[in-house]
């Protein structure tokens, strides 16, 4: 017959994904835009040293609590903030916070703590970066020394003659860098030689095979040995049992992180926790 049919195919589950995405992305501006940090708050997970026997650090781990959406994951919100390029005022938000907390643990004694936080390529990238970074540290009065920079693989895949620029200009304020999940991506030592960088994270990937594979066969022992002829310290992340510690050790691994020394940390929690 002469009539038109229109076939329509509705995705029920794509439709609620985009919204979400759409909700996420307006949260963030939210957040972006406010003068105090709404939805936005840090954790803190204790970072243990296996030679020292304390915890000598916390990374700052960010986390949206937002009253509509409820609880964000990092995994979520952090791709959209880079997307959108909100990653930049969000991401300063984030450093200012977590200076504020190693300030805070400055004046409450514990003068040697590290505070890692974590960087996109985008913030990194950019290039005011150090020089608004350089300003925050001074404004919040914490000594360089005691902040590192977490940056994952990806950045390999950049310009990697300003990669080294800028991170040679982060160190001379004194900052330390390291690779996060180290051993998924991008990794190759050689490249870890050529760059100033001070850290390697071994990603939970690694841990994880210590559970069922023997030393022998697990060749995160190697990997902590050649990071040590590079110069580099090694920490191991997501350590959630006893015998991954113990293996660790044994490889002379430098510093552990994981639910087995403890979970993401609110700010008071972290305090007493280190107390
Ligand atoms: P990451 O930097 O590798 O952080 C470690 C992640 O592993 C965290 O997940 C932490 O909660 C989780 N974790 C720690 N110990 C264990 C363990 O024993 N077992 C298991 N299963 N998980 C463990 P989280 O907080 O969900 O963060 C996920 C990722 O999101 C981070 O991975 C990081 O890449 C990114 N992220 C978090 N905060 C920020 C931020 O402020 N800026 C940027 N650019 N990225 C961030
Ligand atoms: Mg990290
Ligand atoms: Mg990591
Ligand atoms: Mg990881």
């Amino acid at each position: 017959n002469d009539r038109d049919y229109w076939v329509c195919v509705y995705d029920n589950k794509l439709e609620t994904e985009v919204m979400r995405e759409q909700e996420i992305k307006h949260e963030l501006t939210k957040i972006s835009q406010l003068h105090i940090d709404g939805s936005l708050y840090i954790q803190y997970q204790p970072i243990f040293d296996l030679k020292a026997n304390k915890v000598t650090g916390f990374e700052a781990l960010s986390r949206i609590n937002s009253e509509k959406l409820g609880f964000i994951s990092p995994l979520e919100f952090i791709p959209i903030a880079e997307e959108t390029k909100l990653i930049i005022p969000i991401g300063e938000k984030i450093i200012s916070k977590s200076l504020d907390f190693l300030f805070r643990l400055n004046i409450l004694g514990f003068d040697d703590i590290d505070i890692s936080i974590n960087l996109s390529v985008i913030q990194l990238f950019k290039k005011d970066f150090p020089e608004k970074l350089f300003k925050i540290i001074k404004e919040k009065n914490v000594n360089p020394q005691n902040i590192i920079l977490e940056i994952t693989e990806s950045i390999y895949s950049s310009d990697y003659d300003y990669l080294n620029i800028i991170l040679n200009d982060l160190k001379r304020i004194g900052l330390k860098i390291s690779i996060d999940d180290f051993g998924t991506g991008y990794s190759s030592l050689s490249r870890e030689r050529d760059l100033n960088i001070d850290c390697l994270k071994l990603d939970k990937s690694f841990i994880d095979k210590l559970m069922y594979l023997s030393p022998e066969e697990a060749i995160t022992g190697d990997i902590i040995s050649m990071a040590h002829k590079l110069g580099h310290s090694v920490v191991a992340e997501g350590v959630e049992h006893e015998k991954q510690m113990n293996y660790l050790k044994s490889s002379d691994c430098d510093r552990i992180q994981g639910y087995f020394i403890s979970r993401p940390l609110d700010e008071e929690k972290a305090i007493e926790f280190l107390k």
